[in-house]
């Protein structure tokens, strides 16, 4: 007998099943036509999808509790659809240490309804391999935002992220940059709107750091080349074996790659040993930027996501500069223009885009109505972002698969979790869609201590039923687990 079993219409890795999901211990381990468990669940004719993975959120724990916490946090992921979430490291103290992170670990973890990862930040005198053993990613400031984590060292950069990838982990960027902001802002002294705030923190910001990450990720392209090279002399690889190698560092990992029989992006990104990952695209210049360097590395590998992923958060999608109250709109990257929305869109439907991730940045209404320059950036987005997109999917404005890949499947993959699938061995998340249960939202369904959300009255479903690990998270609209239920993974 299996402790649960949920049936439905299951999104088995693109194809739509009628079937049961078995979990046992916390794993799926049969998918079956009939199947029978302690606990059943027959969803008809429902959809039952993994469940989403924000690898992106501040939850302010410790040092900001008072505009959200790690219970409050999760909490509220876990209406929205969510099993696990990775959190930024600029709380306070930041963590840039093994005893930040350590303290944050044990704070969190009492607190955590779901599961969830930790971010170290980055400073150049840091000791990468110590902090990339708890870790489960590291993140990079290229300009200034909420927190003081600023990394200002340019000829450092590429160094520091091939050793953070030496060490197995996956550096992820704010990339904008500083230099160019900040010369703006001398011009143009502080902005008083959203449409300053935009000049300042220009397109071009954006698209030049975009830039100088390219230059070091065809650097490390073409190194790995001329390794497969000199590789190839002693062993005598065919030229579709040297093909595959161009950007895989270790024979071994090529060999394994054969074994595989994930999706091809998953493979790519599970078994290449360098990556760097952009946080919330938001310009249509650096769309451009990223989409030519995908065709540029093309002609040699079969698909395009191997050393560069990137992430749009709903904000940047859904709205721009033109938003009605400055303040609340103030975010960084800033809200941009309506050519900017179409680029993101159309990125994030050909893949250009990889993953869809909030940024999730609870102030407080108070915090929130100071005057422009005092305001801190930042919106909320947790719970919305699986409901709002998940009804694009209804009404035909993203496909169900580009959806799935970059809300759980591919999230999952960057950062190795046993997550973002319905398969055998894969934790046992997910998530019960009803699409006949769209709905408006509405502040004061939300879980978030922040108390506000730009997304006040849109269209959302929100799932009816969700499981972490095997524990039944959110049924009737309740919240099922206790704070600690969520599992660290790094
Ligand atoms: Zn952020």
């Amino acid at each position: 007998m299996l402790d649960l079993v949920v049936e439905g219409n299951a999104y088995l890795d693109g194809q739509l099943k009628k079937c049961c999901i078995g979990i046992n211990n916390g794993k799926i381990i049969k998918i079956k036509k009939i199947l029978k468990g302690d606990k059943q669940f027959d969803f008809g004719d429902k959809l039952i999808m993994p469940a989403g993975i924000d690898i992106h959120v501040h939850f302010r724990d410790p040092g900001f509790n008072y505009k959200e916490d790690f219970r409050t946090g999760t909490e509220a992921a876990a209406f929205g659809g969510m099993s696990c979430i990775l959190d930024m490291p600029n709380t306070k103290p930041p963590v840039i240490s093994i005893k930040t992170l350590q303290d944050k670990l044990k704070l969190v973890s009492k607190k955590a309804n779901i599961d969830f990862g930790l971010y170290s930040s980055i400073t150049s005198k840091m000791r990468i391999p110590k902090i990339a053993e708890l870790c489960t990613g590291f993140k990079l400031y290229l300009a200034s935002t909420t927190g003081d984590l600023l990394f200002s060292n340019d000829w450092l950069l590429a160094s520091v992220l091939e050793r953070t990838n030496l060490n197995n982990r996956i550096p992820v960027i704010h990339a904008e940059s500083e230099r160019i902001i900040r010369d703006n802002e001398a011009t143009l002294g502080p902005a008083k709107n959203l449409h300053e705030h935009l000049l300042i923190r220009s397109n071009k910001a954006e698209a030049e750091s975009i830039s100088n990450l390219i230059e070091i990720a065809k650097t490390w392209s073409k190194n790995s080349y001329n390794k497969a090279l000199k590789y190839n002399e002693k062993t005598k690889l065919t030229n579709l074996e040297l093909n595959e190698w161009k950007d895989f560092n270790e024979i071994e990992k090529l060999k394994e790659l054969r074994k595989e029989d994930n999706s091809h992006l998953n493979r790519i990104i599970a078994h290449s040993n360098k990556h760097i990952h952009i946080c919330h695209l938001s310009t249509s210049q650096g769309v451009e930027l990223l989409r030519n360097y995908r065709n540029s590395i093309k002609q040699y590998i079969s698909d395009q996501a191997i050393i560069m992923t990137t992430e749009v958060t709903p904000h940047h999608i859904l709205l721009n500069e033109k938003f009605n109250n400055h303040t609340m709109g103030k975010v960084n990257p800033p809200l941009r223009t309506t050519d900017d929305q179409s680029a993101l869109w159309s990125a994030l439907a050909d893949g250009t885009i990889n993953v869809l991730a909030s940024d999730h940045a609870p102030h407080t209404l108070d915090d929130k109505t100071q005057d422009f320059a005092e305001a801190p950036a930042g919106l909320p987005g947790v719970e919305t972002m699986l409901p709002l997109f998940i009804s694009f999917v209804k009404h035909n404005k993203l496909n169900l698969d580009t959806f799935i890949s970059a809300i759980s499947t591919t999230p999952a993959a960057l950062f190795n979790l046993p997550k973002g699938r319905l398969a055998e061995g894969y934790d046992g998340d997910l998530i019960v869609i009803d699409f006949y249960k769209e709905s408006k939202i509405k502040v004061r369904n939300l879980h978030s201590k922040c108390g506000w959300s730009p997304y006040e009255n849109m269209e959302a479903i929100f799932p009816v039923f969700t499981v972490v690990r095997g524990n039944i998270t959110i049924k009737d609209n309740n919240l099922e687990v206790d704070p600690g239920t969520g599992k660290f993974y790094n």
